[in-house]
């Protein structure tokens, strides 16, 4: 699965694609796999994907369109970040807490 990472091939462009189904968590297991050794090797897609996760929760938490807590961890996975802690404010707390 080593793509290249050239805009200009589409390697770039179907991961952004995916990415937005990827984060509805209706992607197949192959499909993640490829997005994920992708963003391992280029940054900027990285950046936008981390970007899209932010920009999620913020809608996530003004609609309560709740994010799968398994799809949150399985995308802490996929960036590296520790999942109680890297995601920000949005990990299944009680909201009425605030
Ligand atoms: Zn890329």
């Amino acid at each position: 699965m080593e793509e290249p990472c050239d805009p200009r091939s589409g390697s770039c462009g179907d991961a952004l694609q995916d990415l937005f189904v990827y984060l509805d968590g209706q992607l197949t297991v192959e499909r993640r796999l490829v997005i994920t050794s992708h963003l391992d090797r280029c940054s900027p897609c990285f950046e936008r994907f981390s970007f899209e996760i932010e920009l999620r929760q913020v809608v996530a938490q003004r609609c309560r369109d709740t994010v799968p807590e398994s799809l949150r961890m399985r995308i802490a996975e996929a960036i590296g970040c520790d999942p109680g802690a890297g995601l920000g404010p949005c990990r299944g707390d009680d909201p009425s807490a605030m």
